[in-house]
């Protein structure tokens, strides 16, 4: 995998308490044509500082390189023994590079036969509980990897905690309000990730194992703080999918040598089959999650609408409401379906036979008409959230846009008609020459 790729800030702090998007990045990695229209699978991981989640990352980076590519000999993608591992970049012990959340510059196209071609993205979190950020910072970094993913890995050191629940709790009071408010599931897949797992005579390794441990944690007893029951007996309001994996220990070379360089003949073999197993069970084809709001397909393009405005929300000074990232949520969600909508309308007045000729007026004042009410029609159908009223300021704002891209096709058109009119006498002239 020696390219030119890197893992690029997302979003980066500034300073205490401040989110900065790096726009300009993103809508060079967001926007490019082959995959701006493409429903999106963003797949993150965050949790602890120094867990395994970058390393974990270059593997499933490896996966993609190799199975959404070209690549013929399928199997191979785990690597060679004695490859070194890169990628995101993982350390042992050693403090942490930056803070924030690292955009893989490379997005993956893979072809699924529920969603046709769909755009991959890998996301690495860090920073989080290592002393120097904030208790707000880890929140935001947490909070924003989760809005954006289908799917959020919740990297765990050896067990699920109380505390690693109650970190959760943000999104359960999310989840409670955007399901009373649309009736459905704001997130896609949570998928808890034991690292060093050391009781597989109790719960075995892998999804299985994984399955039964968290159905004992998430039972609710009496005894338990009400805080934590009610975590419990929401977080299913979140997420339409929660998992959990149990991962064995690496071996003492990945966890403590430092010379340790990610070489695959130094990681303990049932290690290795169980990142195999992971990687297939969120990475297949089959198995990609697509990322939705409000049921409807999110596109790459859209990614970016939602950053913009959680990225703001985050920045208020402190902690966002639920009711907050649900609003930012909801106008991100109109938005998109505006830009959705004036799309509809661009692309249908640069129907074939009026794009580079000049059109009777009268002809493109028709196509005009029909272009808009099949682009309103487009809008008004799309299931949204909020209510009509709420969605009323975006239609407007669509009905404007559009009047102006009219506007500017009227003006282009005008030119090519002057251009026509100099054309004639020059025909002439050369006819009479003639
Ligand atoms: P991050 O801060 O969570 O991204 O952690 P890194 O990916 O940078 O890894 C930190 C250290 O943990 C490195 O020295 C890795 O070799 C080591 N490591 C990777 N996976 C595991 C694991 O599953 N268990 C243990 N104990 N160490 C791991
Ligand atoms: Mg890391």
């Amino acid at each position: 995998m020696a390219d030119h790729h890197s893992g690029i800030p997302l979003i980066s702090i500034p300073g205490p308490n401040k989110f900065s998007l790096n726009e300009t990045a993103l809508e060079r990695l967001l926007l490019r044509k082959e995959v701006k229209d493409l429903p999106v699978a963003v797949i993150s991981v965050a949790g602890a500082f120094n867990k395994g989640k970058s390393f974990l990352l270059d593997f499933f980076l490896r996966y993609a390189n190799h199975q959404y590519g070209e690549a013929v000999e399928r199997d191979i993608w785990i690597g060679n023994d004695g490859e070194p591992l890169i990628g995101f970049p993982w350390s042992g012990g050693s403090s942490r590079s930056t803070t924030g959340i690292l955009i893989w510059s490379k997005l993956f196209v893979c072809t699924t036969s529920k969603n046709g071609n769909v755009c991959v993205i890998l996301i690495d979190t860090q920073g989080i509980f290592d002393g120097e950020s904030t208790v707000q910072e880890w929140a935001t970094v947490f909070a924003i990897s989760t809005m954006i993913s289908s799917v959020q890995i919740y990297n765990l050191s050896q067990n699920i905690q109380e505390d690693d629940l109650q970190h959760l709790e943000l999104f359960i009071e999310y989840g409670r309000l955007a399901q009373s408010k649309t009736g459905r599931k704001p997130f896609q897949k949570l998928l808890f990730l034991v690292r060093d797992w050391s009781y597989p005579y109790e719960h075995g390794y892998g999804a299985i194992g994984g399955k039964e441990l968290l159905e004992k944690r998430l039972k609710t007893k009496d005894d338990q703080h009400v805080e934590l029951q009610n975590i419990r007996r929401n977080i299913k309001s979140c997420f339409e999918q929660i998992d959990c994996f149990l991962m064995p220990h690496p071996g003492l070379k990945v966890a403590s040598d430092p010379m340790f360089n990610g070489s695959l003949a130094d990681i303990d073999p049932i290690f290795r089959a169980k990142l195999k197993e992971l990687i297939r069970l969120v990475m297949t084809p089959a198995n990609l999650v697509v990322k939705r709001v409000h049921g409807e397909v999110v596109t790459t393009k859209d990614l970016l609408t939602y950053l913009k405005k959680y990225v703001a929300v985050f920045n208020s000074g402190k902690l966002p409401e639920p009711k907050s990232l649900f609003m930012a949520t909801a106008e991100a969600n109109n938005l998109s379906a505006a830009a959705d909508a004036l799309d509809t309308y661009n692309k249908s007045m640069s129907q074939p036979g009026v794009r580079r000729v000049y059109v009777n007026e009268t002809k493109l004042r028709d196509l005009h008409v029909r272009s808009k009410e099949t682009a309103m029609q487009a809008f008004i159908k799309k299931p949204k959230i909020g209510s009509p009223s709420f969605s009323e300021v975006y239609k407007q704002k669509l009905e404007s846009d559009i009047e102006r891209s009219y506007k500017l096709i009227l003006a282009t058109n005008e030119n090519r008609n002057i251009f026509a009119l100099l054309l004639i006498p020059a025909k002439l002239i050369l006819l009479a020459i003639l």
